[in-house]
């Protein structure tokens, strides 16, 4: 943990190293770090204000650094005690100077007896005071909503899961690779796509009933990238080992628990890689964020363990250290029938699996993670590799408990000619994917890849309820306020 926050002022120059800040985070863990007896300065928001008939006043203050909130005890004898108190309602920043001491009360290991406290600014009627407000209340409110318990623990796993995927592919050797938002490919096979032009769209110019693209600024029309895959293929196969992980847009009108239309995500690429490489790297990165999260965020997984979802600390724990269950689609298929369920989608060999089905695989008859591989060629997109079946494709879905799709992977076809017989199939304009099919003519090699949603691994360590509570600024449709 960062030990102490230096404090900008406004010309630029450092305060000195007596004025830095020390994170609540740290004052509350003094105990454990002969912390107890410093003189520190803090700063945050604050949380509740109780005054005791004796005359102290007890802030509870956060500055984000952790769960737990520091208790500042202010004396009556303070300097500007009547006008700080009053000004230090809930909501307030506020700057405090005073003794990290041992708590001799309950509830707390230490707290900060100030000896000084600034009010930086006020809040009066703060509209998120006292009592609990709903998730989606709080999704109207996403100004604030970092400021809960929840929220804050939410934006701490996140980043925590981000720092984990990098350091994962940082130790596994994987080169970090940038790819772009703006496409020119219209149809990558991940879904609905938001266009991007510079027209201006009350005064489009047409020429023959059309669009005339030549305008635009690229001169042809472009969109937000629904993933970056194709680009990473490229990358992969000079580098051998890449991943990209950033935006992506996908303009389905699905208002799900799971869906966002504008999401994060993680793309390895790997050369020299077939399908069981690639699940193989699949459990072992999903694995070691699971023990990462455990082990680095112990006190915000224990709140969610204790408010959010009870259990989900355990089942992270038995996750990190158990295979999952790997099987075929068609296998798949032949459990759902057998499970004499009735679910509203039907089961048939070739049906593309609802998040009933993925739910009840891996919550129901496995109760574990489960990787399903090997599905019908129709439902999946024209860059999986053909198996020698013909009718299946190397492709595979990670499903986890309470979520569902997590990971979705594939081995990519790296024949020339069954790829561009399955891009004509798929109505896909060769033309169009000149470099893609250029990557099977110069030194092509099995490679596979998959994409980790952020958000839904968020949500699944979490336990979160939807999706839209993982993100700091959720991007749904008819929803973009923040
Ligand atoms: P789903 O079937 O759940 O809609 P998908 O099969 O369309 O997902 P892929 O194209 O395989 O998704 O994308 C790879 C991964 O990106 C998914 O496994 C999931 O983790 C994540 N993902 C996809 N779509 C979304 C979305 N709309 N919001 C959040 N995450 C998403
Ligand atoms: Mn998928």
């Amino acid at each position: 943990m960062e030990t102490q926050r230096l404090q900008w002022h406004g010309k630029g120059s450092r305060v000195s190293i007596e004025e830095a800040t020390t994170p609540i985070a740290r004052v509350r863990d003094a105990l454990n770090t002969d912390m107890v007896g410093q003189q520190v300065r803090v700063q945050g928001w604050v949380r509740t204000k109780r005054t005791s008939k004796a005359g102290v006043t007890f802030l509870e203050v956060n500055d984000g650094s952790g769960l737990r909130n520091l208790q500042i005890v202010v004396p009556e004898s303070m300097p500007d005690y009547a006008a700080v108190v009053d000004a230090a309602t809930t909501g307030a920043s506020i700057s405090a100077s005073g003794m990290i001491i041992q708590s001799p009360a309950e509830g707390q290991e230490t707290e900060l007896r100030a000896e000084s406290v600034e009010i930086v600014g006020s809040s009066p009627e703060y509209p998120l005071a006292k009592k609990r407000h709903s998730f989606e209340y709080l999704r109207t409110m996403a100004h604030l909503r970092p400021r809960t318990n929840t929220f804050g623990a939410v934006a701490r796993v996140r980043n925590q899961v981000s720092w984990s995927i990098h350091r994962y592919f940082h130790e596994q050797g994987f080169l970090y690779v940038q790819t772009p938002i703006i496409t020119g490919s219209d149809a990558e096979g991940a879904g609905q796509m938001f266009q991007v032009t510079s027209m201006d769209l009350k005064h489009l110019p047409v020429s023959e009933g059309l669009v005339d693209f030549s305008e635009d600024l690229f001169g042809r029309p472009t969109y937000l990238t629904v993933s970056g895959q194709l680009e990473a293929e490229i990358m992969a196969t000079a580098m051998s080992s890449v991943y990209t992980f950033g935006p992506t847009f996908r303009a389905e009108n699905s208002n799900t628990s799971r869906h966002l239309a504008e999401f994060w995500m993680v793309e390895p690429e790997v050369a020299f890689c077939d399908l069981d490489g690639l699940a193989d790297l699949a459990e072992d990165f999903l694995k070691r964020i699971f023990s990462d999260v455990l082990n680095e965020s112990a006190e915000d997984m224990a709140f969610f363990n204790q408010r959010i979802q009870p259990g989900i600390v355990e089942s992270l724990e038995r996750i990190a250290n158990s295979d999952f269950v790997r099987l075929t689609y068609t296998e798949a298929i032949e459990v759902l029938q057998r499970s004499g369920r009735d679910f509203e989608f039907p089961v048939y060999w070739g049906a593309d699996l609802q998040a009933e089905h993925e739910r009840y695989l891996t919550e129901i008859q496995f109760d574990a993670p489960v990787i399903l591989t090997d599905y019908p060629a129709e439902i999946k997109a024209f860059y999986m590799r053909l198996n020698p079946d013909g009718k299946t494709v190397a492709a595979m879905d990670v499903l986890v408990p309470g979520v569902g799709e997590i990971i979705g992977g594939s081995q990519r076809e790296e024949r020339y000619d069954v790829l561009l017989r399955r891009m004509k199939e798929s109505g896909l304009d060769p033309e169009h994917y000149w470099w893609y099919l250029d990557l099977r003519r110069f030194g092509s090699v099995p490679h596979a890849g998959f994409g980790l949603g952020l958000e839904r691994v968020v949500h699944f360590i979490t336990g979160m309820q939807n999706i839209r509570d993982v993100i700091p600024f959720p991007r749904t449709p008819k929803n973009v306020e923040f």
